[in-house]
This record gives C-alpha cells, sequence and structure tokens, in this order.
C-alpha cells in the first residue's frame, strides 16, 4: 500500500490514495480516519468538493504525522489573477489547517491559466505547495500551459479506467514526464464495472473482486489511483492489489475493453480515439 512514484520534481507520491468527491461533508471526516485506519496515506480533496475542511480535521484527528500524508486539493476559481489564485490556495491552506499541500491541481482549465500556473509556481518557492499540477488538461490546453510555464506539471489528473484507457494521453503525458493520475478508476460504478465478465474471470483466478482487478491494471501501468468509496470494507478492499500482478494476456484482456470515449461526455475536451488502433 505504500508503494510510491516518483514525480518529475523528485517528491515521492503514494500510487494508492483515497478520494472524497461526492463524499458529504457530514461523513468525510469519519470516511477519511477510516482510511487514514486501514492505511491510505494519500488523500485527494478539492475546493469544489466543499469537504476540504473535514479533511484537514481528520489528518489532525488521526494522529498520523502530518509528513506521512500526501494530501492533494484542487483549485477552481473563474475570472482568476495571479493575486486572486494565491489568495485562493491560501485558503484552502486556512480551510485544511495546513502549512503547505503536497500537491495542488488547477481542477479544470479555467480560462486564465497562466497567472494560475504563475501563482502556483510562486507558492512552490514559497514552500506552501510541494507539487503542482492539473486536472482535465487535454493536448490544446495542456501544451497552452507548459509552453510559458518554468515548471512542468507533476501530475495530469484524469478520467481514466478500463473503459477509457487514456493510452493517447498517457503517451503524451510521457513526453513531458507528467505522472497520470486516474479519476474515476471503478469507472464511477457505471458500466456494470464490478460484474464485468472479463474483469470477473480474471479475478477469479487470483482470488480478487472485478474491483480489484480494474485498479490493478491501472496501477501495473504506473498509473495513480484514488477510489473512493465510504465504506470501509471497500476501502480495505480496494487497498488489496498490492499481492497480486496480471500477466501480459490478463492485460491483453482487460485492453479489449476500452471504448476510446468518456463516460460522461465531460470534460467537452477529453480525447476520443479508436482504441482498436492504438
Ligand atoms: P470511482 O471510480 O472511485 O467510483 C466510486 C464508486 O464506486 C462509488 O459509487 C462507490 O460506492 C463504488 N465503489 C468503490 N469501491 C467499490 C468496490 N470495491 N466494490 C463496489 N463498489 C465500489 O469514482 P470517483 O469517486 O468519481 O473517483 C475517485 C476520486 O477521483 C474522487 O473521489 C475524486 O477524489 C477524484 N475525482 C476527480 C475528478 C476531477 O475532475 N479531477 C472527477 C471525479 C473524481
Amino acid at each position: 500500500m505504500m508503494e510510491t512514484i516518483t514525480l518529475n520534481n523528485g517528491v515521492k507520491m503514494p500510487l494508492l490514495g483515497y478520494g472524497v468527491y461526492l463524499v458529504d461533508p457530514s461523513v468525510t471526516e469519519r470516511c477519511v480516519l477510516d482510511a487514514l485506519s486501514v492505511g491510505y496515506r494519500s488523500l485527494d480533496t478539492a475546493q469544489y468538493y466543499e469537504n476540504e475542511a473535514m479533511v484537514g480535521s481528520a489528518v489532525h484527528k488521526s494522529g498520523v504525522p502530518r509528513d506521512e500524508i500526501f494530501i492533494t486539493s484542487k483549485l477552481c476559481l473563474s475570472r482568476a489573477t495571479y493575486a486572486r489564485a494565491k489568495e485562493n490556495v491560501k485558503g484552502s491552506l486556512k480551510r485544511m489547517g495546513l502549512d503547505y499541500l503536497d500537491l495542488m491541481l488547477i481542477h479544470w482549465p479555467m480560462g486564465n491559466d497562466g497567472e494560475i500556473w504563475q501563482a502556483f509556481e510562486d507558492l512552490v518557492r514559497e514552500g506552501c505547495l510541494r507539487s503542482i499540477g492539473v486536472s482535465n488538461f487535454y493536448p490544446s490546453t495542456y501544451d497552452a500551459l507548459v509552453r510559458n510555464a518554468s515548471i512542468v506539471p507533476a501530475v495530469n489528473q484524469i478520467e481514466t479506467h478500463v473503459f477509457y484507457q487514456q493510452r493517447p494521453m498517457i503517451a503524451h503525458m510521457a513526453k513531458y514526464g507528467t505522472a497520470v493520475e486516474s479519476w474515476g478508476p471503478l469507472a464511477e460504478g457505471m458500466n456494470g464495472i464490478f460484474t464485468n465478465p472479463v474483469l470477473t474471470s480474471i479475478g477469479a483466478a487470483h482470488g480478487k473482486t472485478a474491483a480489484q482487478v480494474a485498479l490493478r491494471f491501472l496501477l501495473q501501468q504506473g498509473i495513480i489511483v484514488i477510489p473512493k468509496s465510504v465504506r470501509r470494507e471497500r476501502m480495505i478492499e480496494n487497498a488489496a492489489i498490492f499481492d497480486f500482478a496480471l500477466s501480459e494476456e490478463e492485460m491483453a484482456q482487460v485492453r479489449s475493453l476500452d471504448t476510446g470515449h468518456n463516460l460522461e461526455g465531460w470534460p467537452s475536451d477529453a480525447l476520443r480515439y479508436d482504441p482498436r488502433v492504438q
């Protein structure tokens, strides 16, 4: 569970984390305490989720030393300026009661990403952010950001799962040394993922569930995963993915599930590709 990836700035990030999108603020503290107690050491929140404060309070109550937990949040800010972006990140730190974040992402292209990025870069220099990255950036928006950047994004968090495997984006990010982090690693529970015959039959051969096979498929490609569940037993299940490996043949079978398009049609510039020609 403590396996890490070394980001392009030398910072180590756990390959497995716990995401709290749509975790109600009233239960977030309990869920994050559960996740930490079963061994998760990476947490993924966002300003947009309105539960940053509860993630922060769970971190403080857990008794786990701050430097053993990798904490990510994401900025959401329209009409951004350099000054407003800086102030906005400091708002996240304040809500969470933290001196620094391990990773701050631009949640999706906000329209004034150059100014936001300059603010992020300065916050790295000031010690408020250890790493910076983006989310839902595809080649046009990603390349435009990097053109004027002095720090290359450490991470791009994008929808990635067995039904939308992101092979062209993975290749594109590799050119920059930007790690791919999957959001929706369990396809948000859609498309019958938990009863998919390919995933369940591979799982049966390893004594694992379809969910564990789907997560392992990503992990085995060096993709960071942050599955979400409010149930402690599923948190444990989703973390038990480091004690087995998929064979090349099994990886190929899962590769055949790729549809080449995202589940919900969002974000609008998500790549569509023909998985048969990848
Ligand atoms: P997910 O793919 O993690 O799926 C979560 C769903 O699967 C939930 O309904 C849960 O009940 C169910 N589930 C989880 N484990 C299960 C198991 N073992 N067996 C059966 N059902 C199980 O979806 P997600 O929460 O959208 O994505 C994970 C995280 O990614 C989020 O919590 C959030 O932190 C992040 N995220 C980021 C963005 C972004 O735009 N950057 C968008 C969506 C999510």
